[in-house]
């Protein structure tokens, strides 16, 4: 049963970019404005995240990493929700059986913090001989959870792996995507030991701002875009760059619903669309936010492949190549 489970956490955490977008989506749900984010060696050796949200109360502290455990089923119409993301309740569960999980947590309610720690989806003793309970202890509101030795029991996982640098580099990219979606959530990110965060953003920043101060000065040229499609029910909106944005390959940050995905199909569409745009050996930043209605998300796609269907796909992204050529082509004339 254990090895099952583990190999399921496998399949949904794959590596540790994989974790810090589900521990990130989470204290975004929590409602934080801040988000601190710390890691040592590529995320593997610990990955930790610190929010000021709303925190779990301590009479859920004993499921919380148990599987299927979600506070965000309010009603049977979140059902659709739930399927288009496919995998509620099982990011805390998922890392819990690859990694040693330690949460420490308040709600503004409560006169202290609690500190727990968790494997296999259970409270487990933080030393040999304790006791596995919640314990009291001071801290702020909102949640601090650590996920040490990631893959310390799953060593092919472990192999698959790239160097600690090239993890860190995919733990940065989707901290720097959430941060330019969520401009008013302050984010940091750091290797332990570091003084400069390697992400920095101020939740009183704009996206412009924070793809600016991501993306460096070469930013100066980008086109806002907005659109609704009454006919396929969604809308979009986005920064895209006009002539030449010093990139060695092409930055698409692609959100549906708030939550970080790709499409190639949409990728493939911009790149042409840029084509007869952009000299030879320059590349395109394209960042898109769009909303669907949640029932036309495809729900059988896998949680861990990013890539993402939806419905009347074809027609959507023609819309958005369209969208795109009408602004660059107005920009230039
Ligand atoms: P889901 O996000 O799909 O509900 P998760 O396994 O990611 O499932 O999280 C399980 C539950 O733990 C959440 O529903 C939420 O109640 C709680 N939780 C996890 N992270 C946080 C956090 N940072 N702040 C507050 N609550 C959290
Ligand atoms: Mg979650």
């Amino acid at each position: 049963d254990a090895v099952i489970n583990r190999i399921a956490a496998g399949e949904i955490i794959h590596r540790p970019a994989n974790a810090i977008k589900e521990l990130i989506e989470n204290s975004l749900d929590a409602g934080a404005t801040n988000i601190r984010i710390l890691v040592k060696e590529g995320g593997l050796k610990l990955l930790q995240i610190q929010d000021n949200g709303h925190g779990i109360r301590r009479e859920d502290m004993d499921i919380v990493c148990e599987r299927f455990t979600t506070s965000k089923l309010k009603s049977f119409n979140d059902l659709s929700n739930i399927n288009t993301y496919g995998f509620r309740g099982e990011a805390l569960a998922s890392i819990s059986h690859v990694a040693h999980v330690t949460i420490t947590t308040k709600t503004a309610d409560s006169k202290c913090a609690y500190r727990a720690c968790y494997s296999d989806g259970k409270l487990v003793p933080p030393k040999p001989g304790t006791s596995a309970e919640p314990k009291a202890c001071a801290g702020n509101t909102g949640t601090q959870i650590t996920a040490e030795d990631l893959f310390y029991n799953v060593p092919t996982r472990k192999q698959a792996l790239k160097h600690p640098n090239d993890e860190y580099n995919r733990i940065l990219d989707i901290v720097n995507r959430y941060a330019i979606h969520n401009s008013g959530v302050g984010f940091s990110c750091k290797k332990q030991g570091s003084k400069q965060p390697d992400v920095n953003s101020l939740s009183t920043a704009s996206t412009l701002d924070n793809i600016r101060q991501i993306y460096g000065s070469t930013a100066s040229e980008l086109l806002n875009l907005e659109k609704v499609s009454r006919k396929f029910d969604f809308k979009f909106n986005g920064y895209i760059s006009n002539a030449n944005f010093n990139l060695r390959k092409m930055t698409f940050l692609l959100f549906i619903n708030h939550r970080a995905v790709e499409s190639s199909a949409l990728k493939r569409t911009i790149e042409g669309v840029y084509e007869t745009y952009l000299p030879k050996n320059s590349y395109p930043f394209v960042y898109l936010s769009l909303e669907i209605n949640p029932q036309n998300v495809d729900v059988n796609i896998h949680p861990t492949k990013r890539e993402v269907r939806f419905l009347n796909e074809d027609e959507v992204i023609a819309i958005i190549g369209d969208a795109i050529q009408e602004r660059l082509v107005g920009a230039n004339c």
